[in-house]
């Protein structure tokens, strides 16, 4: 189970999505690119983490080969398990984004 508050994010970028009501989260941990998918601009639910990496590699939380973008993009197991403490910690830390 990831700690989300212990994790070191970076490179955060929350933006409303272009592709559907909702907002979009780009994040950086341990090198890595994630995207977090917000559903709802006015009562905003976690859809989903996807990883959004640049080169080839493992994710260090779930653990697959993950393929540079496009072709990488798929769920984040891990951090599908933890999708309302992530929101939480955005909607916290970067409140006037929500
Ligand atoms: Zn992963």
């Amino acid at each position: 189970m990831l700690t989300i508050r212990e994790l070191p994010f970076e490179a955060i970028q929350i933006y409303p999505s272009s592709s559907f009501e909702g907002r979009e989260i780009l994040f950086r941990v341990h090198h890595h690119d994630y995207q977090f998918l917000i559903g709802n601009s006015t009562h905003p639910f976690p859809l989903g983490v996807k990883h959004f990496f640049k080169e080839k590699d493992i994710c260090p939380f779930c653990h697959k080969l993950i393929y540079a973008v496009p072709l990488g993009q798929q769920l984040c197991l891990e951090f599908q398990k933890n999708l309302p403490a992530l929101l939480q910690f955005f909607q916290e830390e970067y409140s006037d984004a929500f």
